[in-house]
């Protein structure tokens, strides 16, 4: 396998703190031998395990990068047992553009794993992480929110894996990050994803849905901060008591879960996030943009149980996922 043409401006064996870059050439108009210089954050002291703390794999999704911008900031060596690498902006020219995809090839991180060392500009970052830092890894939490498109309920997840033992390893590490809810999560389309590369491996991996719509609230930040500080306990990385959060435990077991828009037009949700429904209860309306007088399309849920995720514009196509419906396994007592 060719090597990445990423390089490190810094040292993951250094002891101590280092600011520094994932340096990967990008030749262009605007700079003809100019590199994207992805931010990176690592902290080091002794032998402990290693976690790998990622957000920005979709670029506009905030509550992770804010979270990890002001943990990069704050941490210091000698609070920590073994290391801490902090990447807050993964797909770096996704973020600085606002967008979902990269603005330079249209990539899709989280579809991209394992990438390709002399692929386009997401499949080199894809395959840099994949290869460089995913072995360094025993613990993973990737940051994900709703984006412009989606809004979510705070929840961290975890998927079904085939190892068991891994799989409540993943279990526990969700329980530590302490989300308002906790989330057994479906992927109706796994292929490439981080996740599945990080899960292949064997490690412990976590993700998260923190909120969504484009922007990050006050609420669904402290929810990072306090979750992200919750798993570096839980890994043995910083001292401190467990957070004790009596977290909603939701499931999404199957496609069912999810309302897919059939038609065009103006979206009237009539149920809210965090609304309980039951099987056939109306959970929006779609009216026609073009005209009056024409019948709104009703779209009613597939099953009982919590809307955990909802489009967020204004406007629906068909094809977007309108909402998401969860079962409730362990509601607040
Ligand atoms: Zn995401």
């Amino acid at each position: 396998m060719i090597s990445s043409p990423i390089v490190a401006t810094i040292d993951y064996s250094f002891e101590g703190l280092q600011h520094g870059f994932l340096k990967l050439p990008y030749s262009r108009d605007d700079s003809a031998w100019g590199a994207l210089m992805i931010p990176i954050t690592v902290v080091k002291r002794g032998s402990g395990p290693t976690v790998l703390l990622t957000a920005g794999n979709h670029g506009d999704e905030y509550e992770g990068p804010v979270a990890l911008i002001k943990l990069a900031g704050s941490i210091t060596t000698r609070e920590v047992s073994g290391r801490v690498i902090i990447l807050p902006y993964m797909n770096y020219p996704a973020f600085r553009a606002g967008r979902r995809t990269s603005p330079i090839d249209q990539g899709n991180l989280n579809r991209t794993f394992p990438g390709k060392p002399d692929g386009t500009i997401t499949q080199k970052i894809a395959d840099y992480i994949q290869r460089h830092l995913l072995p360094l890894a025993d613990f993973v939490l990737d940051i994900h929110s709703g984006g412009r498109t989606l809004d979510f309920l705070p929840f961290a997840a975890v998927h079904v894996l085939d190892d068991k033992t891994q799989q409540a390893r993943c279990l526990a590490a969700m329980q530590a990050f302490g989300a308002p809810y906790s989330m057994t999560m479906l992927e109706l389309d796994s292929v490439g994803m981080f996740d599945t590369a990080v899960e292949s491996m064997g490690k412990v991996f976590v993700t998260t849905e923190l909120g969504g719509g484009g922007s990050a609230t006050a609420n669904t930040i402290g929810i990072a901060e306090r979750g992200v500080r919750g798993l570096l306990v839980h890994a043995g990385v910083l001292e401190g008591e467990p957070q004790r959060v009596d977290s909603i435990l939701l499931d999404m077991p199957d496609g069912n879960c999810f309302t897919t828009c059939l038609s065009d037009g103006l979206l009237e949700m009539c149920k809210d996030l965090g609304d309980t429904v039951v099987a056939g209860e109306l959970l929006a309306q779609v009216h026609d943009a073009t005209q009056t007088g024409m019948p709104a399309i009703a779209y009613c849920a597939n099953r009982s149980g919590v809307l955990a995720a909802r489009h967020f514009p204004g406007l629906i196509g068909c094809g977007d996922t309108l909402a998401v419906v969860a079962d409730i396994l362990h509601p607040p007592s």
